[in-house]
């Protein structure tokens, strides 16, 4: 498998030159990935932050293959079917009262595209000429063009870096920059030429887990609302309880005007993307023009398994197991941190809901390609665990059926790798 693997395929992120081989899975059940032959891991980041019932879900198979049987796929134009439309409302009633309309479009980068274009063209249909956006240093939006422009520019994107389009960015927020982030954003904003502004709410994923305050993204929105910028929430890693709520921004006072979904949508199963905007932003796009509809689509928008998963995932939601390990991975790891926060090796560490996030001492600054992130990985790997840390963070935001035996585990080896292998 290893060999056909190199020889026909080209893998994300990865500089096939020198890359270590993949490990050949061959089945996945609840926390666990099995391996050819004898070994198996525990999915503590839940295969790219998506899993979230846990694999294998018998539930979530029955009713995907239930609708399989009925509708497998249908063109989305002209066309509409049930699944989508209970998928929809069932989504739209679970978030704040603002949002009303749902986009669909394929995974987490499309849902963001989705979404800027939607602004752009919200302020272009209105006959203004706001062209700026705002992002926070840091930011990960996905991998498409527009997702890439508000994202961290750098060492990822600097091939495409002068295709991008106009982004400032603000300093992440911390507790001693806060003032200054907002006192700029004022100065910016000010300038009258901001169409939007994206964030991850109250945690960046990709950036290092890096968790910051409700109350600094309420002071950002509400000054965008005073400009008149509109806001989109990127939930494609926080949605579905990941940070405790079922969307961060239940955490947050302030409304935003757009949401993007993906990830753990449909149980993080099936690939979907959900952009959904407030009524005011759907109504800007309605006119006897056609050339001011939203011109966009894509071939397996709707998508009725996908759907189906969506509204099974959130059936798993609603009979309540799912959320009880929600609640134990959540004091679970408060608990954590209360032991071992003053662990040498340990210069910081949070949580928000289910995410556990640890900045590991190396004696210099924290960066993406500290050496350590290899040397955890292997051992990790030795130890039963699929844990990919982020340079220096190492982090865990596992599927919800972990037992607390599982989790226990997970956390001993943690330290005994910061223990013993942590210089
Ligand atoms: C993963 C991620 C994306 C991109 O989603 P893909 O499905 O990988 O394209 C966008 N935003 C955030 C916050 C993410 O974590």
């Amino acid at each position: 498998m290893i060999e056909k693997d190199k020889q026909y395929i080209w893998h994300p992120f990865t500089q096939a030159f020198n890359a270590v081989d993949p490990l050949p899975i061959v089945r996945a059940e609840g926390i666990w990935l099995y391996e050819e032959g004898e070994k198996k891991y525990m999915d503590v980041n839940s295969s790219w932050w998506t899993i979230n019932h846990g694999h294998g879900n018998p539930y979530l198979i029955k009713k995907i293959s239930e609708q399989f049987s009925k509708i497998d796929h249908v063109i989305f134009a002209g066309v509409t079917h049930p699944i989508a439309v209970e998928a929809a409302e069932r989504v739209v009633n679970y978030l704040p009262e603002q949002f009303s309309k749902v986009f669909f479009s394929d995974n987490g980068s499309t849902s963001v595209e989705v979404g800027l274009k939607m602004i752009y063209q919200y302020w272009y249909n209105k006959g203004e000429s706001k062209k700026r956006f705002l992002a926070i240093e840091g930011a990960y939006h996905g991998d498409t063009f527009g997702a890439m422009s508000v994202g961290q520019r750098g060492f990822f994107n600097e091939p495409f870096e002068h295709l991008f389009f106009d982004v400032d960015f603000i300093p992440f927020p911390t507790d001693d920059n806060w003032q200054d982030v907002i006192n700029q954003t004022r100065a910016l904003f000010e300038t009258k030429e901001f169409a939007g502004f994206i964030f991850e709410p109250l945690i960046q994923g990709a950036a290092g887990m890096r968790i910051y305050k409700a109350e600094w993204l309420d002071a950002l929105i509400a000054l965008a609302k005073e400009f008149d910028v509109l806001t989109i929430a990127d939930e494609v890693m926080t949605g579905f309880y990941r940070t405790g709520t079922m969307f961060a921004i239940n955490q947050i006072q302030q409304e935003p005007d757009i949401i993007c979904l993906s990830k753990g949508i449909t149980g993080g199963i099936l690939p979907i993307g959900f952009t959904v905007a407030t009524e005011a932003i759907f109504d800007a796009f309605l006119s006897e023009q056609t050339s001011k509809a939203l011109l966009h689509g894509h071939s397996f928008t709707g998508n009725p398994m996908a759907c189906a998963a969506i509204c099974a995932s959130l059936d798993l939601f609603e009979q309540g197991d799912s959320l009880k390990g929600v609640e134990m991975l959540t004091k679970s790891h408060l608990k954590f941190i209360e032991k071992y926060k003053d662990h040498p090796k340990i210069k910081d560490v949070k949580s928000i809901g289910t995410i556990l996030s640890i900045e590991v001492e190396i004696g210099a600054e924290t960066t993406y390609f500290a050496g350590i992130r290899q040397e955890a990985f292997a051992f990790f790997l030795e130890n039963d665990l699929f844990l990919r840390p982020l340079g220096n963070i190492i982090f865990i935001n596992p599927p919800y059926c972990i037992t607390a035996e599982e989790l226990e585990y997970t956390y001993d080896k943690i330290i005994e790798f910061l223990t013993e292998r942590v210089r």
